[in-house]
């Protein structure tokens, strides 16, 4: 066994041999893996070795479209054979709103540049005889589904690896890591020590354990899991005969089941509701080559339903029955990349799904090991999406949650109960009496909108536009003409302090800092220019800045930070999170309702956008930015949260005769949309450079040095390949929600990546990128989106369509 080496890689299942082999790929040649036990030891060997394309996020649909690709070229390599059976799969959607569901997938499919086709329910019986047309109102083909050998699989990405310099050492037991003063780790095994630059943790099902290693609890549980394989059917052997090929695979929502041929059989799995987590506390190190006891009772509604749907299969014996258990994050999707604090300590975890998804995590891991950048859009998968409250207690509520969903549809204005509330403000019970409808916002809840007296606060979930409409459209037109609060605990917030304070930032960010009192919007780039932050920066005085960013990017935001501090000790970083909680008064009345509450000069001279100041607001000290999100005159006011709730009491009372409204997070996102401000993770992310993204205005390329400064000027000299659009639609009764393709002359050229109505404005809108060459056509209708399977006609906005000026704003 080495005793240094580049990278250790403990867990020799799908996902650690992917990685493995991936390294070597990307040129790491001193890099070995570690496995306890036997090659697939882990939840690997007995997984059913289904795999396909299909996922909530389009970027993970992508990393898996590359894994299912990767089988040919492991083959070649490895000379091992993956047991691939390319058969393709049926999704049967048996409501309209699953068909409508399947659409948005076909559409969304087009511009990842998967194949898929929508069919009618004669067309899938054409392909799968056995189902009961029935009980299906229609279907779509994904040509990339198929299932693999697990073992031969894992055996082709090991193999592939050794041919690449990479060692394996089986029957050897990580039992610690310790870091070394240099930064390097020690890695203790039962069979000796290593020491390793970077450590990645792929332990599977024991992916908790080694995570304790290092101090993490890692969002992460194992699930059991049961499939069953008939014996051979007559059914599938005269098809075989007919066809000359295999039974597509198939996946019935409504009975939550998914299925393919074996041998002349079937296997057929479930996802049952009544679900049961596995080891929900530690994962004994001797489980292995064991199954867990099979339990039929607890799928038979799935087995009952699902015989009725494929009548053949009610006949067919049962060979064996599985049951083995498998990893989940709590939204289901792996956890990859570094983590926060920890350099050189890396995960590969919580792969549900790892013969369409291995592949993807091992190229995005080594990617990032090896260029400090996994090359796009990791987001969905980055183990940095979750904070300190996703504890073991809600992660096992959420993962119970999101198992027995596995086949539901997640619509777009659904808000998944469990575990919550897991965090609110002192403004909770406040906001609920006052009718709030709440969201989750990365584990706080935060009101979404306000249904008033007689009206249910609850969400009719649709794709539609649906009973939240009118109530938002009154929050907007409210803003915009008296004053609206709204809270904004939500926000991240940091301060940054030091002399070296405003060195650190100005190296950081595109933008010049501000001088003390004022405030400047900035993005921030990675070193190959694209967008992996967006922020609002105020100097609070000499050496001393307060920064405002995305909530869910916390983490992922730290770890950048953290990764870029001076060795010197010159600069002090602190996340408030919830230590610094906030209301914001935006529209016409604001600077009358704030002048109220403060005997400092808040005039529009005396207090002008882009101001900063510490004043005392309703009795409370506050911090105050002329800012907001509404695109028209507003303050955010920033307290302690011990302050939040007579802030919030004053400022009712003295906004009561100037029409004040309550306003959510929906009503935000709508006004600004009218405004044609970008989001965080959804307009601004890291597939996206700074012009492409049309943040000419806050990218300062006279500053000497900034991270991706060098690309920024490229991409400038350029103009970039993409444009982002803002889009004017002549929708139905659904608006754009994200992911839908834009058409231009009958071929789909960009996407959408977010929309809803300007109520004020009365227009769809909508916003986007599509190729720079056509960003500038602004003919009535030259474009198209693709809402519901449906091409509703498009047109730019070159100017925002409220208050393009930036006169109520700016005034
Ligand atoms: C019944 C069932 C059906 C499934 N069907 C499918 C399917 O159809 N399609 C699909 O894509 N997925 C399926 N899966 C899921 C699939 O099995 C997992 O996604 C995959 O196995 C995850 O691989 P992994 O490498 O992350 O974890 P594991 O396979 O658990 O591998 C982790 C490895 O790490 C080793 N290890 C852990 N800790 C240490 C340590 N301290 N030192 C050394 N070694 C260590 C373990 O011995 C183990 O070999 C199924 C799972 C089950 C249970």
């Amino acid at each position: 066994m080495k005793t240094h080496v580049r990278v250790a890689v403990i867990g020799g299942g799908v996902v650690g041999c992917s990685v493995l082999y991936h390294l070597t790929k990307a040129g790491w040649k001193d890099v070995v893996l570690l496995e306890r036990d036997q090659l697939t030891s882990g939840s690997t060997w007995h997984a059913a070795g289904g795999f396909h394309t299909l996922n909530g996020d389009p970027n993970v649909a992508k990393l898996q479209g590359y894994t299912i690709g990767l089988y040919d070229e492991l083959e070649k390599i490895s000379g091992e054979s993956c047991g691939l059976h390319r058969s393709g799969g049926l999704l049967l959607a048996d409501t309209k709103e699953r068909m409508e569901w399947l659409k948005m997938a076909h559409a969304r499919a087009r511009y990842l540049g998967l194949e898929t086709e929508l069919l009618t329910m004669p067309e899938a019986k054409a392909l799968l005889p056995l189902l009961e047309e029935q009980y299906f109102v229609g279907a779509m083909l994904d040509a990339a589904d198929g299932n693999l050998d697990p073992y031969g699989t894992t055996h082709a990405y090991a193999k592939s690896a050794r041919i690449g310099g990479a060692e394996i050492y089986l029957h050897t037991r990580v039992t610690g890591l310790k870091r070394r003063g240099d930064g390097t780790w020690d890695v203790s095994t039962d069979k000796g020590s290593i020491n390793a630059e970077h450590v990645v943790n792929a332990g599977g099902l024991w992916a908790r354990e080694v995570g304790r290693m290092v101090g993490l609890e890692l969002p992460v549980l194992a699930m059991e899991h049961m499939y069953l394989v008939t014996d051979d059917m007559p059914e599938v052997i005269e098809f075989n005969r007919e066809h000359g090929h295999e039974l597509p695979h198939a996946i019935d929502f409504k009975s939550e089941i998914y299925m393919r041929q074996e041998h002349q059989g079937i296997v057929l799995g479930t996802y049952e509701r009544a679900c049961v987590p596995w080891q929900p506390h530690v994962t004994p190190w001797d489980f292995g080559a064991q199954l867990l006891e099979p339990d039929l009772d607890r799928i038979a509604p799935s087995l009952e339903l699902g015989f009725k749907h494929f009548p053949a299969m009610a006949k067919a014996g049962i060979k064996r029955v599985i049951n083995g258990p498998f990893t989940f994050s709590p939204d289901g999707n792996p956890l990859v990349g570094p983590v926060q604090g920890l350099p050189g300590f890396w995960c590969a975890c919580a792969v549900m799904a790892g013969f369409s998804q291995g592949g993807g995590v091992g190229l995005a891991l080594s990617q990032w090991m090896v260029n400090g950048d996994p090359g796009f859009d990791v987001w969905a998968m980055d183990v940095a999406r979750y904070g300190e409250w996703a504890t073991r207690s809600y992660t096992n509520e959420k993962v119970r949650e999101n198992y027995s969903r596995r086949f539901s549809i997640r619509f777009p204005n659904e808000e998944l109960p469990a575990a919550r509330p897991q965090q609110t403000t002192a403004l909770y019970d406040v906001m609920l009496a006052q009718g709030a409808v709440m969201g989750d916002s990365w584990g706080l809840e935060t009101p979404l909108w306000f249904a008033p007296k007689g009206v249910e606060p609850k969400d009719v979930i649709s794709f539609h536009r649906s009973n939240d409409f009118p109530h938002i459209k009154a929050e907007c037109l409210g803003v915009r003409s008296t004053v609206g609060l709204t809270e904004i605990a939500n926000f991240a917030k940091y301060e940054i302090v030091g002399e070296g304070a405003e060195a650190y930032l100005a190296k950081l960010m595109t933008n010049r800092m501000p001088v003390p009192g004022r405030i400047v919007l900035t993005p921030m780039l990675n070193r190959q220019g694209k967008l992996i932050g967006d922020f609002t920066i105020a100097c609070a005085g000499p050496g001393r800045y307060l920064m405002w960013g995305s909530s869910q990017a916390q983490i992922y935001h730290m770890r950048w930070f953290e990764a870029h501090l001076p060795p010197d000790g010159s600069v002090r970083l602190h996340r408030f999170d919830l230590g610094l909680v906030g209301i914001s008064i935006a529209g016409p009345h604001s600077r009358e309702l704030l002048s109220r509450l403060t005997d400092e000069d808040v005039s529009s001279k005396g207090f002008r956008f882009l101001d900063h100041r510490s004043m005392d607001v309703a009795n409370c000290p506050a911090i105050v930015n002329r800012v907001t999100y509404t695109g028209d005159l507003g303050y955010e006011i920033w307290v302690a949260p011990e302050y939040q709730r007579g802030l919030y009491d004053r400022i009712c009372a003295a906004g009561r005769d100037l029409g004040l409204i309550h306003f959510g997070m929906r009503a935000l996102l709508c006004l600004r949309l009218e405004k044609n401000f970008p989001t965080w993770f959804r307009e601004l992310r890291p597939i996206y450079g700074a012009f492409e993204a049309g943040l000419d205005r806050f990218v300062d390329l006279s500053k000497p040095d900034f991270i991706g400064r060098d690309a920024a000027l490229a991409e400038k000299a350029s103009g970039g390949s993409l444009r982002r659009i803002s889009l004017a639609v002549d929708a139905l009764d659904a608006d754009v929600l994200g992911d839908e393709p834009i058409w231009h002359q009958g071929k789909v050229i960009g996407w959408a990546t977010s929309g809803g109505y300007g109520h004020c404005v009365e227009r769809s809108l909508a916003q986007g990128y599509v190729p720079a060459s056509l960003a500038q056509d602004t003919r009535a209708g030259a474009f198209e989106v693709e809402i519901l399977g449906e091409r509703r006609a498009a047109t730019i906005l070159a100017e925002p369509p409220f208050d393009a000026s930036g006169s109520r704003m700016r005034g």
